[in-house]
């Protein structure tokens, strides 16, 4: 089982418990589950395709990704560019973001087509995300719509998660329309409710399925925080309920950790209830601690 995730990583600076001091790591929401699924996967074999500059930050990332167990053979090089980079601020508690990734090296990860089929080829299960499609040029969305749909068509199965954030599109007209273009190219979509209800108008996870379905896709499972998690399998609909905390350190990467986990039990022949059942004890862990990448002891992939 080959698993290629496409997005863009990026460098973060985290404050560190001496003032004024940051903590460099990398994090992005594609790579974020790569990471997890290696992690938690490891008979899985798991692949990374981005974009990175020439520079020692970029060479320092693809380093990090190796030493993760992450497959770098489809991270292209341009020497004009270099990661994107993000800094956390805390004010009482309180995270805040500030971007520098307009001009970041994964916004030429679709630049060119040959390499993008050749490392799809390769691959059983392709996931990438909304945020993948919001950085790339309106051109190169399609271009990377386009290997995806040829890839599906040559038996690949592709994962979406919509992750959508308005900040990094054009307009949300554009950022829904494109979205539901990336669903029309996937066999499973991985929406969060919370996100559809506010830009879809969905009134029930239930609407935000049949919306993934009627846009042909065959999976679909709705995330929605502390809820019950509602799947949908062509005609069947499910529930997995969630064993909710009531205090959570940090939910970056709860979504992103939950696909790892899907695509874990998806890449070892679990049932799709069981698939979600794991991937709610997984993000259960990854929110009870602090940061994108969580090191402490994941819960194990039940055997498949
Ligand atoms: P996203 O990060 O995409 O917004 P959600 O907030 O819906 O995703 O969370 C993803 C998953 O993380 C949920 O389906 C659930 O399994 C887990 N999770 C989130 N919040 C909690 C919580 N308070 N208690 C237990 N699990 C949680």
């Amino acid at each position: 089982m080959r698993f290629l995730a496409i997005g863009e990583c990026m460098a973060e600076l985290a404050p560190s418990d001496a003032p004024g001091e940051y903590r460099l790591g990398f994090a992005g929401d594609t790579f974020n589950t790569a990471w997890y699924m290696a992690r938690v996967a490891p008979q899985v074999s798991v692949a990374y395709l981005t974009a990175v500059g020439e520079d020692r930050l970029s060479q320092s990332l693809t380093e990090f990704m190796q030493a993760s167990g992450i497959d770098t053979r489809a991270v292209q090089t341009n020497a004009d560019r270099t990661v994107g980079l993000y800094l956390i601020s805390l004010d009482n508690g309180e995270r805040s973001f500030s971007y520098w990734r307009g001009q970041s090296a994964a916004r030429t990860l679709a630049d060119d087509p040959e390499r993008l089929a050749r490392a799809m080829s390769d691959a059983d299960l392709i996931y990438f995300s909304g945020i993948t499609l919001a950085i790339l040029a309106p051109d190169k969305r399609a271009t990377l719509l386009k290997a995806l749909r040829e890839a599906r068509a040559q038996g690949r199965t592709i994962a979406f998660d919509p992750n959508l954030r308005p900040r990094l599109w054009e307009s949300p007209d554009v950022m829904r329309n494109t979205i539901m273009q990336g669903a029309a190219v996937s066999d499973i979509a991985l929406p969060s409710f919370e996100d559809e209800a506010s830009w879809f108008a969905d009134a029930t996870p239930r609407a935000t399925a049949q919306r993934y379905l009627d846009a042909g896709v065959m999976t679909v499972v709705v995330k929605n925080g502390p809820s019950p998690v509602l799947y949908a399998e062509g005609e069947r609909f499910g529930e997995v309920p969630v064993t909710a905390l009531d205090r959570v350190t940090d939910t970056t990467a709860a979504g992103d950790s939950f696909n790892a986990g899907f695509f874990a039990g998806h890449a070892t022949g679990q049932s799709l209830a069981d698939g979600i059942t794991y991937a709610c004890a997984l993000s259960r862990e990854v929110v009870q601690h602090r940061g994108a990448l969580v090191d402490a002891d994941l819960p194990p992939l039940p055997k498949g």
